[in-house]
């Protein structure tokens, strides 16, 4: 199989990158009301790094995953999500390979 022709597997292209994460979050879930009452839990359908999992009826996130993409603050259909960059000096570190 040529090159052009190779799948992408996003996991080995995740476990290349480096993070430094903040000890607190850049991403705020602004009302926890209203997650429990989102019928559509889009958070936990395109984040690319699965940072928001629904457990125990809350919206857990894992924001030290976090690859600083936006789709998140775009992707909620609520504006629930209170979405900063992380602080300098911490975050995602890519790695191209
Ligand atoms: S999509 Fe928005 S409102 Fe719905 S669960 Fe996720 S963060 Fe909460
Ligand atoms: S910015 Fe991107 S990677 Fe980070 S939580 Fe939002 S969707 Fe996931």
């Amino acid at each position: 199989m040529s090159d052009i022709k190779k799948k992408v597997n996003i996991d080995d292209k995740l476990f290349l990158n480096t993070y430094i994460a903040d000890t607190a979050s850049h991403l705020i879930i602004k009302d926890e009301g209203v997650c429990a009452n989102c019928v559509e839990k889009n958070c936990t359908k395109f984040c690319p790094a699965g940072v928001y999992q629904y457990k125990d009826y809350k919206i857990v996130v894992g924001f030290e995953g976090c690859l600083e993409c936006g789709a998140c603050r775009i992707a909620c259909p609520h504006d629930n999500i209170d979405w900063n960059y992380p602080r300098g000096g911490f975050g995602v570190q890519f790695r191209l390979a």
